[in-house]
This record gives C-alpha cells, structure tokens and sequence, in this order.
C-alpha cells in the first residue's frame, strides 16, 4: 500500500472523517500512522465481579443479561445494563446515551474497563469504556489503551479503531529505512516494533523505546537533509572571494568609537574568512541584547565595499532602518562609503558624508538604480521589485525572525551569490539551532562590552503599582533617568480589557500620575518622520518618560534610558521582554525594568519571575521553550520551531546521537537505498530553507 496516499483513497469511515482529520493535520496514511497517543489509560488489570473495590481501575468480562433505559423525574435517561460472571452481577450506568442499549444483545460478551464506582451504594462502574468480545483482539478495554490528540468528530475511539487497521495493512510493508548499523549502535528499535508498541504497547515502560525510536528518526533525517543541502549550497553556488588587508581591517578598528569585546573579535575573524571564500558565507550571528552585532553588520560592509561590491542591510521596523543607517553612516563615512536609506515610506537618501550632499528620490514609481550607494540600509521595502542592485555582495539581515523565508530568498535573488549575514538577538537555544538550522554556520557573541551592569528587574503586581510610580518619579527629579513606558496595543479592544491602550494610557499618565513630567507618545500607526521626531526628541533628553507600544521592541538604542516599565507583562514571551529590557541598560549607569502585572496564576507569576533571576536571553528562551513550547517563542513565522513533533529540544542526548550517526550516515547515502528514497519523499519543505 502507499503510506503516502491521501485518506480519501481508504475504507468508507475513512472517506467520511478525512474532512475533519485535516485539523488534526492528518492528510495520509502516513500521517495517519504517526499520529501518537498522548497518553495512556492502564486498563491491564482484569478482575472477577466478586472481587471489585470502589476506586480501582480495572476490566470486567461478562455476558449482557439485561440492557434497559429508564427516566428520571427531571426526564434525564439513565442506561442500564447488567452483565454477569462466574462471580456474580454488576450493574453499569450511563446517561443519556441511549443507543448504547439499542446496540446491545443479551447474550453479548461485554468486556467493560473503567474505574469502580458507587451507584445508590451499589459496586457499580459509571460511563466505562467497553466493547464486545469477538474473535479478535480487544482494542479499547482489557489492555493498555491509547489515548490521541482529538479533534471535533474524532475520538480516540475511532482513532484507536481505525490505526489498529492501518498497523495490520501496513506494517508488513513498512521498510525499515534507518541503516542497520544504525540500529546496532544506537540501540533502536526496528521501525515496526516502535510503531506497534507506540499505539498498543504490552507495557507502559515499552512506550519509552518505542517513542526514542521515532524521535531518533525525526532528528535524523532533518540531519540528512539538512547535509543534502548544505553540499548543494556548497556545490551549486559559487560566491564571491573578498579579502581585506591587515592595514585596511586595522583602519576600520581603530576608527570605531570602542574597543571590540574579545567575542566580537572573534566573530570578525570567522567573518573575515567566510568572505575570503569562493562559496557564499551563510552565517548566523547570535548575540544577546545589546552585546553589539551592528558592528560585525558594518565590518561586513566594508570589506565588501573593499571589494568593490555593495551591501544591503535589512532591518524589520523603519525606526531601526533609520537607526542602523545613523549608526552606519557614522562608522563608514570617513572612509568614504556612501549609505542610502529605504524604507517603504520614505524617500530614497544617499548621503556620502553626514548631512551632506543628500539626495532624495521616491522609490516606489520609478526603477531606482543603487549605482551610487554602497551601503544601503532599509526594511522589507528593499525587496520592492522596483528596488536594482548593480553588484550586492554582502547582505546582513537584523533580527532574521521577524523575515519570512522568502523574502530574504528575493533579497539574496538581488545579488551576485551574495555573502550573507543573519543575526539575531531572540536567542535560537543553541540546541534547537543545531538541529533545525543545521546548514548554517553559527556564531556567538557571548560577551557583553565592558562596564554593562545587569538590568535590576522587579515583578509589580497591581498593589504595589502607585509606590512604583513614585519611584519613578523620583529616579526621573533626582537622577534624570529617562524612562520607556511599554504598553501591548494601541487602541483599546474590548476583548483585551486588562490592556491599557498606548494612547489612552499616554493620557491618563499625564493627567494623573506624571502631570509635572514630560511625556512623549509613540507607536507604529504615527509616520516615520513623525517617529523619527520623537525617538531624535527623546534621545536628546526632550523627554523624560516615552509611552510606547511594542515598536520599540527591537534594536532601539538610546544609552541614557534607564527604566522601563512593561504593563500587561505575562502577555508577552520572555525572549520579548528581555528584547524590551535591552532596551535600558545600555550606558554604564545601573538600569531597572518594572514588569506590571494583573496575573495571578502561579505559572504565570512562576515564568515571570524568571526575568528577576536570569539576565541572559539565552537562558530564558530556553527557560520559556520548556515551559510553553517552541510557538509561542516564535510564532506562526517560524514554522521550523514546530518540526519536532516527537522529539523535544530539551533532550539534547537524543539530538547530538542523531545528529552523529546523520554525519556517519550521509557520505555514504547513495549506497542506503530506502534512506534516500523517504528523503525524497519527506522532501526538502519541510526544512528551514536557509
Ligand atoms: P545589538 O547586538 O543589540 O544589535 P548594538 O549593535 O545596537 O547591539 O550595540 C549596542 C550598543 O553598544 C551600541 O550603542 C554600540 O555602539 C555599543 N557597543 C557595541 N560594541 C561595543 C563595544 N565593544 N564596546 C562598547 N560599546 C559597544
Ligand atoms: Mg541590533
């Protein structure tokens, strides 16, 4: 049989459920057949009637005597029916169920599993599983029964029903495609043995190997294709070999307003080399808030510009844009680089030396050439059609999660095999990258620049919110901190009642608590200029408290802020809110982030409270992965987060183990003719492409 054809080529039932299997993303028989229990109900142990205890959990074997349903006065219907054994009666109760008696016999050999309980203080088992006993095996009682992931219309019932048929269709044609040698070392089951003990184990321990088994696979082959495409980027692609002399990289160092932190060093040289090759530089960088990845953006840049190509540098929001295209033009203008800016609002701005011969083109009609630019900064606005590159080498893209796929496919389109550079400060725990992001190299900041103090943070929950306030308004009279007021929505929406709107707590804020303070507002409904206004206004010190929706989220860096207050905190992930809490803590002075919180569950407050202890993004987005899952941390973008149905990040022995025996495996692939073949048919998609 195809594993792979779709299940409205099955039995009638099949037909009749396919519709609403899809929401279990169930599409195949494939799909059908790892689809796995989330659970199990020990249903093993069988007892005579005699011998029932109130509160056990076991199986009854009897013959149907009588299968009747009464009413109650209320016009409820109660089901009974009576079943004996060698022992004795026992009764069994069901409400409102009355097609359970129209389909019983007297006669019929139930076997009931459920827990025992009292009914009119009689032994008694209320709405227990059963089914009727034919020639073959038992499926929902008398056993260990699995219990699946149900949709609307699909019960494990059904499930259960419909996977024991699949297990004896398809199994016998099942070719196990893991190597043999595989198995031997790692101590795997045979595929076959791991999917029947899967869905009906004989033991709950069995489950254990069975469930290592598919899990091992899933890393496994994600290794593999992983390993396919890194040898056809390598093979397919011939980049560009740019190289810099020791004199030139010194200038650039020496020209930087600080001193690179030894990990930033390092990053340098790993980028150095990767240009200097004739295969296009695929590299991750991730570093936490703050620990100073622009600079590696803007090495980048230059050695390109050395090279006598172009870069681009991409960032997710048009405040950050316009803020990497400040910062760049600052550090490469003296050696006469010429930025450019664009975003989708704005006008197309060159300038070579700071201020200085600006120019300004709309982009958006016309086909704007880049011959002029070197360097050109902007949002998703520089995957616009419109928008040509002569001869793009280098490529950097800030916070590589916030861009699809595709766009920054379109991006590296634009180029001539371009260098590309990904970095990100929502930390990948290193684990996950090294499974799903597998063909990218990675590099790691891991040191922050000197004198960085770690950012106090205190949980506020709603009692204590006016004594904060007052603090702040004696940090802000006494010290001049700047303060950021972070708040999730813009508008208010009623479903999001506990949420204080930007604007309308803008305010509020103004009338009731800060009335002698001065107070911006900024969120990303205003137009870029008049963002750009309030963010320049703020940086210098026209403002002592910025209330901000989430736009600030990424990037922004004004060293003098020294406070930030998150309202609605539990609504956002931890990596958010370290995102948001690097936002202060930039200078040298020491920095605090307020969390306001209404949530009162302990779970809540439990990961909430990790932002007071842990100061380290990496740690907390893995703290967070373990705590809520890969989807939350990511989203819907990052469908690479939810690749692992069966394995789990945290266990990091499984991934390494798959992960060496794909690297065994792959040079010798074409001899594993199976292996190659699911390779083929899993296909490439569902890999992260980049
Ligand atoms: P992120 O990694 O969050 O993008 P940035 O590149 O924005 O960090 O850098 C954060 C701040 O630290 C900037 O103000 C930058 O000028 C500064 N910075 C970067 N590297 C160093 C360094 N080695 N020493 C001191 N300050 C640095
Ligand atoms: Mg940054």
């Amino acid at each position: 049989m195809d594993l792979d054809a779709p299940l409205t080529t099955g039995n009638r039932s099949l037909k009749m459920y396919a519709k609403r299997l899809t929401k279990l993303d169930i599409y195949t028989f494939r799909d059908l057949l790892y689809h796995l229990p989330s659970r199990y109900e020990d249903y093993s142990l069988v007892s005579k009637i005699a011998q029932l205890q109130e509160g056990e959990k076991v199986t009854v074997r009897g013959e149907v005597l009588e299968a009747k349903t009464s009413y109650t006065r209320s016009r409820k219907s109660i089901q009974k029916v009576n079943i004996k054994d060698e022992t004795g009666i026992l009764t069994l109760h069901w409400f409102n169920q009355p097609y359970i008696v129209q389909n019983l016999n007297r006669g019929d050999i139930l076997s009931v599993s459920g827990r025992v309980d009292l009914f009119s203080r009689k032994i008694s088992m209320i709405a227990p599983d059963f089914e009727i006993v034919r020639d073959g095996q038992l499926i929902h009682t008398g056993r260990i029964v699995p219990v699946y992931p149900e949709t609307a219309g699909v019960s494990s019932k059904w499930l259960r029903r419909q996977i024991i048929l699949l297990l004896t269709d398809a199994l016998p044609h099942l070719t196990d495609y893991l190597p043999n040698t595989i198995q031997k070392d790692y101590q795997l089951l045979p595929l076959r043995d791991a999917l029947q003990t899967i869905h009906f184990p004989p033991s709950i321990e069995s489950t254990i190997k069975a469930r290592h088994r598919l899990a091992f696979d899933e890393v496994f082959l994600i290794q593999i294709m992983t390993l396919v495409r890194k040898q056809q980027w390598r093979s397919l692609k011939k980049g560009h070999s740019m190289t810099i002399s020791e004199k030139s990289k010194k200038e650039f160092l020496t020209s930087l307003p600080f001193m690179l932190t030894p990990s930033q060093l390092r990053v340098c040289q790993e980028l150095q080399h990767d240009m200097s090759l004739t295969r296009p530089m695929n590299r991750l960088l991730q570093g936490d808030v703050g620990s100073g990845k622009t600079v590696i953006a803007a090495l980048g840049s230059f050695i390109a510009y050395k090279n006598g190509f172009q870069s681009a540098i991409m960032a997710p929001t048009e405040i950050l844009a316009q803020q990497h295209y400040n910062t760049l033009t600052s550090l490469l203008s003296p050696f006469g680089i010429k930025v450019g800016l664009v975003t989708s609002s704005s006008k197309y701005d060159a300038s070579g030396s700071k201020g200085k011969n600006q120019k300004e083109k709309k982009i958006l009609n016309t086909k704007y050439k880049t011959h002029d630019t070197d360097v050109i900064v902007g949002t998703h606005a520089l995957v616009a059609a419109a928008l040509d590159f002569q001869r793009l080498g280098f490529i950097a893209i800030d916070e590589q999660q916030r861009f699809g796929v595709a766009q920054r496919g379109i991006l590296r389109e634009k180029g001539l095999n371009p260098h590309l550079l990904t970095m990100t400060a929502t930390p990948i725990p290193r684990t996950m990258a090294l499974t799903l992001y597998g063909e990218l190299d990675a590099s790691y900041l891991t040191d922050m620049p000197t004198g960085r103090k770690s950012v106090k943070t205190w949980l506020v929950p709603a009692v204590k919110r006016d004594g904060a306030y007052d603090w702040i308004h004696k940090q802000i009279n006494q010290t001049h901190s700047q303060v950021f007021i972070i708040c999730p929505f813009i508008e208010n929406s009623e479903n999001m009642q506990t949420v204080k709107a930007a604007s309308s707590e803008f305010e509020r804020l103004k009338r009731e608590v800060f009335p002698d303070v001065r107070l911006g507002l900024l969120h990303g409904k205003l137009k870029s200029k008049e963002k750009d206004t309030i963010l320049s206004a703020f940086r210098s010190n026209d403002y002592d408290i910025l209330v901000a929706t989430p736009v600030v989220e990424v990037g922004i860096d004004i060293p003098n802020a020294t406070i930030i207050l998150i309202e609605g905190s539990e609504r956002f992930g931890l990596s958010q809110l370290h995102q948001l809490r690097g936002r202060v803590g930039r200078g040298d002075q020491q920095s605090y982030c307020l969390l306001f919180t209404t949530a009162e569950s302990p779970t809540s407050l439990k990961r909430l409270a990790a932002m007071e202890t842990m100061s380290q993004g990496a740690a907390l987005a893995e703290f967070d992965l373990n705590l809520r899952g890969p989807g939350e941390l990511y989203g819907q973008k990052q469908s690479g987060a939810r690749m692992l149905k069966i394995a789990s990040f945290s266990d990091i022995e499984l991934l390494s183990e798959a992960k060496q025996a794909a690297a065994t495996i792959f040079p010798m692939l074409n001899s594993y003719h199976e292996l190659k073949e699911i390779i083929l048919k899993i296909g490439s998609d569902t890999v992260v492409p980049d």
